[in-house]
């Protein structure tokens, strides 16, 4: 009797081999300081295991080109020789460079590089968290700003104008990074798949049985995980905050994206999310909008196509104003439960 049963079991499944349906299926790695995710929309988990761990790899790879944290990047490598001679640049990092540069000139210098001998005496690249005396900042803004790098594009060389100028590429390297893997997922013909280098992220094709990929942009209170959000396919997006690295002292709260005008941290806003079609250019000017501030930002964003915003800054008397741009209302959706907390604005 138990035979039949299994005899008869089985002779179904084989007839009727039902097809796995199509799931999000998630890989992950640790790198630039964070972590990564590749996400394969697969009836096959074990098929995409191998194109999903070489868009990783691919992460680590640029890591290793653009890292600001260790001595052995093509980055340090610059900043320890670009001060005295002109240095050959790879030309990963030439796009690279090219591309802040421009961002750099669109923001008004908002967006520089050339930010790290402050980002490094605030302490938020290796030592200790602090805060500076004016006297120090002032000192070091010397060797800070876009006249202090000649980058020659065509000859991919670089050279600084003064030995204690050096570049930072974590404002924009990890949108660059997003980027490769997603030429690498689509070249392999994959269709459908989400990269998310900690909101960095690009959005291919459509999640399953959803047109698009919902993506959150994060609940600055931390009550919920999302105030809203807003459904991409096959586009870019990133969010710059201060909620995440900062230093808190005399009942303020200091950022770890500095104005490389004045030496000091950036002030105002909670939040900026930028939507564009690659994930470079949404890096550079999340980390540029956030040093100008809500009413600039939100200008130079409308004035431009190539790019579409979220604001975040906080309401007074408690809560936030979300803005949201006009050519995202139609997909941006506000999380019902947090509703009460913020006033939600569109421009
Ligand atoms: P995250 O790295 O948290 O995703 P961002 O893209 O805004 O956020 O990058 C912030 C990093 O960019 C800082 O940690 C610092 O290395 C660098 N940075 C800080 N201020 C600026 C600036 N004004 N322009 C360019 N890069 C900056
Ligand atoms: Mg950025």
């Amino acid at each position: 009797m138990i035979l039949h049963l299994f005899l008869a079991t089985a002779a179904v499944a084989a007839s009727a081999a039902p097809i796995a349906p199509s799931r999000a299926i998630p890989f992950r790695t640790q790198t630039m300081g964070t972590w990564a995710t590749v996400t394969l929309v697969t009836a096959d988990s074990s098929a995409v295991a191998d194109l999903a761990y070489r868009g990783l790899l691919e992460l680590h790879r640029v890591d290793s080109l653009m890292s600001n944290w260790t001595q052995t990047s093509e980055v340090a490598r610059i900043n320890r020789n670009a001060g005295t001679r002109d240095v050959n640049v790879h030309f990963e990092v030439a796009l690279v460079l090219a591309e802040a540069a421009r961002v750099t000139r669109d923001t008004g210098g908002a967006m520089d590089i050339t930010v790290e001998p402050l980002v490094r005496l605030w302490g938020f690249l290796g030592g200790k968290k602090r805060i500076p005396t004016q006297d120090e900042i002032t000192r070091t803004l010397a060797s800070v700003g876009p006249d202090k790098v000649r980058f020659d594009a065509a000859r991919r060389s670089i050279r600084f104008a003064t030995p204690g100028t050096k570049i930072d590429l974590g404002g924009i390297a990890k949108g660059y990074g997003v980027d490769c893997v997603a030429s690498i997922l689509r070249e392999a013909g994959a269709k459908d798949a989400l990269i998310d280098l900690s909101g960095n992220m690009v959005a291919l094709g459509n999640a399953p049985d959803k047109g698009g990929w919902s993506v959150g942009v994060r609940d600055p209170s931390g009550q919920h995980p999302y105030l809203g959000t807003i459904r991409l396919h096959d586009e870019a997006i990133s969010t710059s905050g201060n909620y995440e690295q900062f230093v808190d002292a005399d009942g303020k709260r200091y950022g770890h994206i500095i104005d490389p005008r004045t030496g000091w941290p950036a002030e105002g806003l909670v939040s900026v999310t930028v939507v564009a079609a690659h994930a470079v250019q949404c890096d550079a000017w999340d980390t540029g909008l956030f040093v100008l501030g809500s009413e600039k930002a939100r200008a130079l964003a409308k004035s431009r196509e190539d790019i579409s915003i979220v604001v975040v800054e906080p309401r007074s008397g408690g809560g936030y104003v979300v803005w949201v741009e006009e050519s995202l209302r139609s997909r941006f959706k506000i999380e019902s439960e947090v509703v009460s907390t913020l006033t939600l604005r569109y421009f």
